[in-house]
């Protein structure tokens, strides 16, 4: 860092690139992640792990499993760095736990002069509120510590629902079960729905076949050869997503979290995803389901909804409410643009806030409305980077100069 600002060159930490928006970019220095992981310190008594900033998820979450320890929640994958997914606000499904950065109990940060600082809730308690969620703006973070907890199983239930009973029960379906989601088949009354709730146990992991079956060869496998057939053939997609749909089938299965929480993601495709306030999903949602009825969009993934209760982070997307998330996704090479600036149009005239990692098209003067804290996060941004070491492209849309 300090040599990066001798030489006038601006900095950018990468995590894996996991991210579809360009907020890693740079013209200057990339500091790359591989060589900055692993865990080093759990302090059982206190329930936290210290882990270094480019420590991948899934090492970390099998490292603690070892321990008998787990993350609370989590989101659907774990590729991703620490620092990378906690930057951009990654997140699963909760009821009453939140995002990753949410479960931050405290950070190590390099800043623009090349200083170490620690921040958690006592130590430059006004650095680590921000921090938690920086978007790589504030400093480079070179350690995070997680709060863990013992570990504990989950059972999932998954099974298909028609969409009218999914959005008219969805307050309630929240309310009972610590982790719903549900996916809506576009062209389709499908819904297949996810609820996972702590269990006394025993576990009962899939057996390795059925989970092959379902997530690599139907899930990843069969999804895969069906987005292909849907990109070279777009009007192939509203059959054949009727038919899959009626193939749904439920399942149970109880097992440790991260195996309950994550899955393989093999077929690529882009993704934009906005939290909208809890109450007002389900319309947003049906205004979606409207939009592909009426247009000539052809969409062969689902649309994934889940919910966060409100936190305290000044840059997170469920920062003062609680809230549902919407994300829509395409195959990858197949035209998104038309689709996803209609859904965009829906979820901003609901007040939606967008992932940072995922496609969007807001810019700051957007985002200072929908963020109540934003003048905190930039007032901050500007004390700790006025030289704008961190800045890129990316920032400069979404934070302003
Ligand atoms: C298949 C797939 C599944 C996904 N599933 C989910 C999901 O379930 N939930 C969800 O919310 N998101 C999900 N995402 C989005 C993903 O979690 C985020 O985009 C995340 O930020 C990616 O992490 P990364 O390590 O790849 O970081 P990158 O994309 O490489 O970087 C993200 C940001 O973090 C910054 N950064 C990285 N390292 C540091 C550091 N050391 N210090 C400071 N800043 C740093 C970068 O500069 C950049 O701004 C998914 C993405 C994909 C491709």
């Amino acid at each position: 860092m300090r040599r990066a600002a001798e030489d006038g060159l601006r900095v950018k930490a990468v995590g894996t690139g996991h991210s579809f928006t360009a907020a890693a970019a740079t013209d200057g220095v990339l500091i790359r992640p591989e060589l900055l992981g692993g865990v080093r310190e759990i302090d059982r008594a206190a329930g936290t792990v210290r882990v270094a900033a480019g420590t991948p998820l899934h090492h970390l979450n099998e490292a603690l499993a070892a321990e008998g320890l787990s993350l609370t929640n989590m989101g659907d994958i774990m590729e991703q760095t620490v620092s990378g997914a906690v930057s951009t606000g990654t997140h699963g499904t909760g009821r009453d736990s939140a995002s990753l950065a949410a479960q931050i109990v405290a950070l190590e940060l390099v800043l623009a002069d090349g200083s170490v600082l620690r921040c958690s809730a006592t130590e430059h308690p006004e650095v680590f509120t921000a921090a938690r969620l920086g978007l790589g703006a504030l400093g480079v973070i070179s350690e995070v510590t997680f709060a863990v907890e013992p570990s504990f199983l989950l059972t999932a239930r998954e099974e298909p629902m028609p969409f009218a009973r999914v959005t008219e029960e969805f307050d309630q379906l929240v309310a009972e079960n610590e982790h719903f989601e549900f996916y809506w088949f576009p062209h389709t009354e499908g819904c297949s729905t996810k609820r996972n709730n702590r269990s006394a146990g025993p576990a009962r992991p899939l057996p390795a076949v059925r989970g092959w079956i379902d997530d690599e060869l139907l899930s990843n496998g069969l999804f895969q050869a069906v987005c292909s057939l849907g990109r070279a053939l777009p009007g192939s997609v509203p059959p054949v997503a009727k038919i899959s749909s009626r193939a749904l089938s439920a399942r149970t299965y109880t097992d440790i979290p991260y195996r309950v929480f994550t899955s393989p993601r093999r077929v690529r495709f882009i993704e934009m995803e906005y939290a909208v306030p809890r109450e007002a999903a389900m319309d947003a949602l049906r205004e979606l389901k409207a939009l592909v009825e009426r247009s000539d969009f052809r969409v062969s993934f689902p649309v994934e909804v889940r919910t966060a209760p409100a936190d305290d982070i000044p840059l997170s997307t469920a920062s003062g409410r609680d809230t549902a998330y919407i994300a829509v996704h395409m195959y990858r090479g197949t035209p998104h643009e038309p689709y996803f600036t209609a859904a965009e149009s829906i979820m901003t005239a609901h007040g939606g806030r967008p992932h940072w990692g995922k496609v969007h098209s807001r810019d700051a003067g957007y985002l200072r409305e929908v963020y109540p804290r934003f003048a905190e996060f930039t007032a901050l941004r500007d004390r700790l980077d006025p030289h704008r070491v961190f800045g890129n492209d990316y920032l400069r849309r979404v934070l302003g100069e």
